[in-house]
């Protein structure tokens, strides 16, 4: 992997009505590179505002359509169409799609060949402060070498405040909080602004290594088919500036937890007597906590065929609080096949299933599975609910409120010799269930129509002939 930290001195400004505007980085702008050079240089890029910067031909929506992009900087919103409208009937209404993640955004945007990508930063959409932008940009920023990752990159990404794209449009003669609105509706149409952008970035880089550890049980019948569990083995190290007595990201629960778990199902299906036709993938993946490359390497690099891998089912973080009556699936509606098995084994132990608690946070999109689902491989991603069976919803709601401002991502996040397995285990033998299901021959569950990642597996459906 390469470590990049973005030099103080790195600027951004923009010309635009006879005059100059700066932005202060950290203040006004975030900004960065993913191009494995040392420094970028732009000068005088034209601006566009693509509204969303979005192109997903499932849902008949092009904000690149008409317009040439090339070598100019384009300025967009964060989230998907229909958001700040509160239209229901665009994209997934509320829940959030991969189109209205930063992520995707950047990637569209060095797709259609442009120069540099600026979000526009606004609370709601975002899910979070600008703050939390600065947090995670302002630290070193991880990556794939380029040469070990296929995806086509941008020279320069980052994002402005939404008060200094107000102040560049009104510089053009031009209402954003107007264009903001247009561009949340269909018949959008990208604006060129009569402006440019400019940006010197001056970036430190370091390569490191890390490693992802791989198990395979290999199928009875059918070796080259397979199922594959996975559960991120790395956190955070080290902080000597974090609070806690010896400043260790210990991860127990996110994600020792799935760790342990990922191998306690190895061994249950290397316990069996008449072993899986499907052989059985365990991947506990490196860099889960860095931009999620150690499965982003796996799934460029797979020693398995993607096209024949099943599904893969992710643990991250378990519940050690206790039995709990419930399971949620996050980017529920996603694949109803496998949301149907799970629901098979949550009946079997007398559960239920919840809905997704905030499927507008675009959680699906934050975790291991997610490299997956980009290439296509149906992808089940739960989580234990909240109500505790014996000790009710508020004990569960407590818990997670405490974990969420004591130990999440901190040295906090420690074992503890008090904690009860027994929901735990609920979740692991369900796993082992649906994944007992998935490795007999033949079975070969889809995304929904309504799938941002249907049309990547529908490429590969020759090879599933059976
Ligand atoms: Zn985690």
């Amino acid at each position: 992997m390469v470590e990049t930290r973005v030099d103080p001195a790195t600027t951004l400004s923009f010309s635009v009505g006879g005059q100059t505007q700066t932005l202060a980085l950290g203040k006004d702008m975030v900004i960065g590179s993913r191009a494995e050079k040392p420094s970028i240089d732009i000068k005088d890029s034209d601006v566009v505002f693509v509204g969303y910067g979005v192109n997903a031909p499932e849902q008949n929506w092009n904000d690149y359509d008409g317009v040439d992009v090339n070598g100019k900087t384009v300025v967009m919103l964060i989230n998907d169409p229909g958001f700040l409208r509160k239209d229901e009937s665009l994209f997934k209404g509320r829940a959030m799609t991969y189109y209205g993640r930063w992520t995707y955004k950047f990637e569209e945007a060095a797709r259609q060949g442009a120069k540099a990508a600026l979000i526009v930063h606004n609370t709601e959409p975002a899910a979070y402060g600008w703050d939390v932008v600065v947090n995670s940009w302002t630290g070193p920023a991880h990556d794939l070498p380029l040469s070990e990752d296929p995806e086509k990159r941008i020279d320069a990404q980052g994002w402005i405040t939404l008060n200094a794209a107000k102040a560049l449009f009104a510089a053009d003669g031009k209402d954003f909080e107007k264009l903001m609105l247009e561009a949340d509706a269909p018949g959008f149409k990208a604006v060129p602004l009569h402006a440019t952008a400019s940006s010197w970035i001056k970036l430190s880089m370091e390569n490191k290594f890390s490693h992802n550890a791989v198990a395979i049980l290999p199928g009875s019948e059918k070796p080259g088919e397979s199922v594959l569990y996975m559960g991120h083995w790395d956190h955070l190290g080290v902080n000597a500036s974090s609070d806690g007595e010896d400043h260790i990201f210990n991860g127990a629960i996110d994600n020792a937890s799935g760790v342990s778990g990922a191998l306690e199902i190895a061994h249950a299906f290397s316990a069996m007597a008449s072993k899986p036709a499907r052989s059985i993938v365990i991947l506990l993946p490196t860099l889960e906590e860095s931009g999620l490359l150690g499965s982003k390497y796996f799934a460029a690099h797979p020693p398995i065929n993607l096209a024949k891998l099943a599904a893969v089912i992710n643990m991250d973080a378990l519940p050690i609080r206790g039995r709990n009556a419930d399971m949620g699936v996050i980017g529920q509606g996603q694949s109803a096949d496998l949301e149907a098995l799970l629901l098979d084994q949550l009946k079997a132990q007398g559960r239920t299933m919840e809905p997704e608690a905030a499927p507008e946070k675009g959680f699906f999109f934050r975790s291991d599975h997610f490299n997956f689902a980009k290439q296509g491989v149906p992808a089940l991603y739960a989580r234990a609910g909240l109500t505790h069976v014996d000790k009710g919803a508020a004990y569960g709601q407590q818990w997670s409120d405490d974990y969420t401002s004591n130990r999440y991502h901190k040295p906090a996040d420690a074992f503890d010799p008090n904690w009860d397995y027994a929901g735990l285990i609920d979740d692991l033998n369900l796993y082992f269930e649906v994944g007992k299901r998935l490795s007999v021959a033949g079975q070969w569950p889809t995304w929904s129509e309504s799938s941002e990642f249907r049309t990547a597996r529908e490429a590969s459906s020759s090879e599933r002939t059976d």
